[in-house]
């Protein structure tokens, strides 16, 4: 190979630049042909007044480059600016993000034994970040999930585990409770798994399945699941297997792709030079495998095996007894370099077979056209001061021949009819106007007249939610209670 791949880095915050600095050191001894445009990104960003953390010059980087290598960056905590991980992931249509988590016992100290890949969607869920405040006591957020990116992830997931001889993939998913949005995310789960007959099905609840990952990690091979669910299954599976420090991660688009750590900044060790950067060396392996240098991730895998092999751990894998020597993350890639040309003599060698870079390319089908039909509307409302039975009192005043009030709920607990006075409420009112007969579509005005005539009687409307049905089937979950 002659020509250098140029590839586009960004040294981040934190830990940041220290891991960075080690990875590339070992990359140019192992002699990738890469040739690194460095860009700027995270708080220097955030702090030049740029609020995405990302200059609009450096999209144009990754836009020729199309590949990423990324130190991990601060995103303040509750508050101030979003996620640069968030943006870039989605602004560059990176769909899955994809998480190998391996043991290496007993050369770092685990209870357990795994190895397994966490296929995360990348783009959806509760990471769309559109939260609002609705009234002084409640704020909500909007959990998104599209059958295009369910398929997309899913079909990635089964594409892997075949092009990796991955025998099994299991979904998480909270569909017992969020029935539509899990619910669709399940249900394609079900429909593309039909498509891979020669692989092994299984869906799990997210709740059970974590505690089974942390109790049982053998037990799975290939995990997909929402985004929310992946990102956190990801650190405990990571952890388990000795530390966030660990694993590395690709995240994965038509166009573009982006390789990182798992972890993040980890600004409690960051200048100490003390961080493990074999979270950034391995998000660098699968880099090196997408730019079809796999000779070179090879090297640097068995390398990397030897090092833990021989006992040279950083703070976070040390372990009186396993490791023989402590070092410092510079330290630690001096050993990797060092034993580069060497493989583990007891941990299984790395091999990169050639199949594997071809890559997969993922189709969704198309969408059906469906007949939507408007079967009523949500109206929520401010309130502070009346009860249920009160607020009822005045919307039955807006029931006519097409809609009534079917109930109200509070929190999503149905409080009128029929509602306990034992039950807490908020401010927070939705208030269901069902099509008396829900086969019979209601015009739109009926929503608009709906929020004139609350807001004439005196209540606060916040806003208001369609009631679909599509092909007859409801677009909407009922109340708890109900
Ligand atoms: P973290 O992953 O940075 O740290 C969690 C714990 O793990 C800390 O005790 C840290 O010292 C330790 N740790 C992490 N990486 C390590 C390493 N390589 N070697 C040794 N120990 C390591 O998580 P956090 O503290 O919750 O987040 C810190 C910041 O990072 C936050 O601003 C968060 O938003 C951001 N973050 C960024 C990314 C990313 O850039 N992809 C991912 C996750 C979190």
């Amino acid at each position: 190979m002659s020509e250098k791949r140029k590839i586009t880095i960004a040294y981040g915050d934190g830990i940041g630049p220290e891991i960075m600095e080690a990875t590339l050191r070992i990359l140019d001894a192992a002699g990738a042909m890469i040739e690194t445009e460095e860009i700027e990104i995270g708080e220097k960003v955030y702090n030049a007044g740029v609020f995405s953390g990302i200059r609009p010059e450096a999209w144009d980087s990754l836009r020729s480059t199309k590949v990423f290598l990324k130190a991990p960056v601060t995103t303040p905590q509750g508050g101030g600016f979003k996620s640069l991980n968030v943006t870039t992931r989605k602004a560059l249509g990176l769909f899955a993000n994809v998480r190998p988590v391996v043991t290496l016992t007993p050369f770092v100290a685990s209870k357990h034994t795994m190895d397994l890949v966490i296929v995360r969607e990348n783009e959806e869920d509760l990471y769309a970040g559109i939260e609002h405040q609705q009234t002084q006591d409640t704020v909500q957020c909007l959990k998104l999930i599209s059958k295009q990116g369910s398929e997309k992830i899913i079909r990635y997931a089964f594409e892997y585990a075949k092009a990796y001889n991955r025998k099994k993939v299991t979904c998480f998913s909270k569909d017992n409770i969020m029935k539509l949005t899990d619910g669709l995310f399940h249900k394609i789960f079900n429909q593309i798994g039909e498509e891979y007959p020669e692989i092994e099905k299984e869906h799990r609840i997210i709740d059970i399945g974590s505690a089974l990952l942390a109790d049982t990690p053998e037990k799975f091979d290939v995990i997909v699941t929402l985004n929310l669910y992946g990102d956190i299954i990801s650190d405990i599976a990571a952890q388990v297997a000795g530390s966030v420090g660990l694993c590395g991660s690709a995240n994965v688009g038509d166009q573009c792709a982006m390789f990182e750590a798992i972890h993040g900044s980890a600004p409690d060790i960051a200048g100490k030079g003390i961080a493990n950067p074999s979270g950034l060396i391995n998000g660098a392996l699968m880099m090196l495998v997408h730019i079809n240098q796999p000779e070179v991730a090879e090297k640097i895998h068995n390398a990397w095996l030897k090092t833990l092999e021989d006992g040279i751990h950083t703070g976070d894998i040390f372990k009186e007894g396993i490791s023989s020597q402590r070092v410092g993350t510079a330290g630690f890639a001096d050993a990797v370099i060092e034993r580069l040309g060497q493989k583990p003599l007891i941990l299984k060698p790395a091999e990169y077979s050639r199949e594997v870079q071809k890559g997969f390319e993922i189709k969704v089908s198309p969408i059906k056209k469906e007949e939507k039909k408007l079967v009523g509307f949500d109206l929520f409302l401010d309130n502070d001061s009346m009860r249920p039975e009160q607020i009822a009192g005045v919307l039955k005043n807006l029931d006519n021949e097409k809609i009534l009030l079917a109930f109200i709920s509070n929190r999503g607990l149905k409080v009128w009819p029929d509602g306990l006075p034992e039950s807490f409420c908020t401010s927070h009112w939705r208030c269901r106007f069902k099509s008396r007969d829900l086969t019979v579509e209601i015009p739109a005005s009926e929503v608009w007249e709906g929020i004139r005539k609350a807001t004439e009687a005196g209540l606060d409307v916040v806003k208001t939610e369609n009631l679909y049905t599509f092909n007859g089937k409801r677009g909407y979950t009922d109340a708890q209670a109900e």
